[in-house]
């Protein structure tokens, strides 16, 4: 990759004006308070890539990396810069100078097929439920895992048995007259780490009227990669997940996890995909994408009918690929107000990002910490008895804090509640 070469980059980067104004709400400078790692930094830096004025090298990659990619600068940029798009090139243009065997194998060999991941999951919820994580940790032997992991394999406390793929059908029938063929985009943190989610969602599509098709072939959405610094891979995920996708008769494609959606919405893979032939197949796929809180309001159109109260207090997490990526934040809330009984109680700041963002909060596990701690205030002063949230990610590491400091307070998605209300067995 030449960065003189990518066309967004360098229109972006004439439109710096250098103002400063995305200093003032970015949560990794909150917390570090050195400019080197402000948004406006980073542009910098990019520049100085792009210019050949610094080295494309680790050092540089380290201080491009203490971001969380949460797209909070990009709202009040008055220029309009996504500057996480920017930083995810720079990231990919010093990884390709400086490549790593243990990411190589991690992110091209492993992460690229779900049968490995699902493997490594298992592996996981083996270790923890033999005692052996435990055990492991009470010798000190977690201590040895390279780089932040030592910490952050804490974060996967609870792994799950089975996943949803292994649970769930390739072809899941609709209860009645069907109304809709689905497509439904499993994403790798709704499948290894929150099965609940994809079973609750499954349920309250088919007793809608859908049919529910999850695909066994498609694979991650390549947010992962994009982060870090394997945009090369992420353009084979995205060219793989189009074929499956657009290969089969749909009537719509939904997700329910907030990166995922992000990562396939129009806007990204044009820009993933850029100039390679794929515009027609990527306004094929996506016109038919949906987040799956506004397809169940706005196209099924669910009601409240035959839902039983639940009685409880909810508070919600905005994602950051959700809300801000996006722009959607009213559905989520919208799907809590419609079950009878729950109270719906906003925290301060209810988009401020959790830390987590993907692998960050195992690359940087100590940053992510202090992020995290922030939002785990806001939310104690809420009393609530449920986190609700929309990502996998986000909530893996809002279990973590609930873990922490706040007795373990389950965390959940929207539709979950929804299926309990339903009548679903939690
Ligand atoms: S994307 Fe988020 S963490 Fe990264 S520079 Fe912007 S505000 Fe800061
Ligand atoms: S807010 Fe936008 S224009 Fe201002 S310094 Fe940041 S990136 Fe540049």
């Amino acid at each position: 990759m030449n960065l003189k070469e990518v066309p967004l980059l360098n229109e972006q980067l004439k439109k710096c004006v250098r103002c400063g104004r995305c200093r003032t709400v970015c949560p990794v400078l909150a917390e570090i308070k050195n400019e080197t790692v402000a948004p406006r930094g980073h542009i910098f830096m990019v520049q100085a890539l792009r210019d050949g004025k610094v080295k494309p090298d680790a050092q540089v990659y380290d201080r491009l990396s203490n971001c969380l990619l949460c797209e909070t600068c990009s709202g009040v940029c008055p220029s309009g810069l996504d500057i996480p798009e920017l930083n995810e090139y720079a990231r990919s243009y010093i990884y390709e100078k400086n490549p790593s065997m243990i990411k190589d194998a991690l992110f091209d060999s492993i992460w690229t097929r779900p049968s490995l991941l699902r493997a490594g999951g298992f592996f996981m919820w083996a270790a923890n439920k033999s005692g052996l994580q435990g055990f492991a940790r009470t010798l000190g032997l977690t201590k040895l895992l390279p780089g932040g992991l030592s910490k952050a394999e804490q974060i996967m406390h609870d792994p799950v048995m089975r996943t949803a793929r292994a649970t769930l059908p390739v072809i899941n029938p609709p209860r009645g007259n069907k109304k809709f063929r689905v497509g439904y985009f499993l994403g790798c943190g709704t499948d290894l780490f929150s099965p609940s989610v994809a079973i609750a969602a499954v349920e309250v599509l088919t007793s809608w009227g859908c049919e529910v098709v999850i695909p066994d072939n498609m694979k991650c959405c390549g947010l992962p990669h994009i982060a870090n610094g394997k945009i090369s891979t992420a353009q084979d995920l995205a060219i793989h997940n189009l074929k499956v996708f657009n290969d089969l008769e749909l009537d719509y494609i939904i997700t329910d996890c907030g990166s995922c959606s992000s990562a396939i919405s129009e806007k990204r893979l044009k820009m993933l995909l850029e100039n390679q032939g794929y515009d027609e197949q990527i306004e094929r796929f996506c016109s038919r994408v949906h987040d799956l809180n506004t397809f169940l309001l706005d196209i099924v159109g669910i009601d409240n009918q035959g839902l039983k109260p639940l009685n409880l207090k909810v508070t919600y997490h905005d994602p950051c690929h959700l809300a801000k990526a996006q722009g959607i934040r009213q559905a989520p809330r919208d799907i809590l107000g419609l079950i009878p009984g729950l109270e719906l109680i906003e925290m301060q700041d209810s988009d401020r990002c959790c830390g987590a963002s993907g692998t960050f909060s195992i690359t940087h596990y100590d940053l992510s910490m202090k992020i995290l701690n922030r939002k785990m205030k806001t939310i104690a002063d809420t009393g609530a008895d449920v986190i609700a949230t929309c990502c996998p990610s986000c909530t893996l590491q809002l279990k973590h804090g609930s873990n922490l400091h706040y007795n373990n307070t389950p965390v959940q998605h929207p539709v979950e509640l929804l299926a309990l209300a339903a009548g679903q067995e939690s």
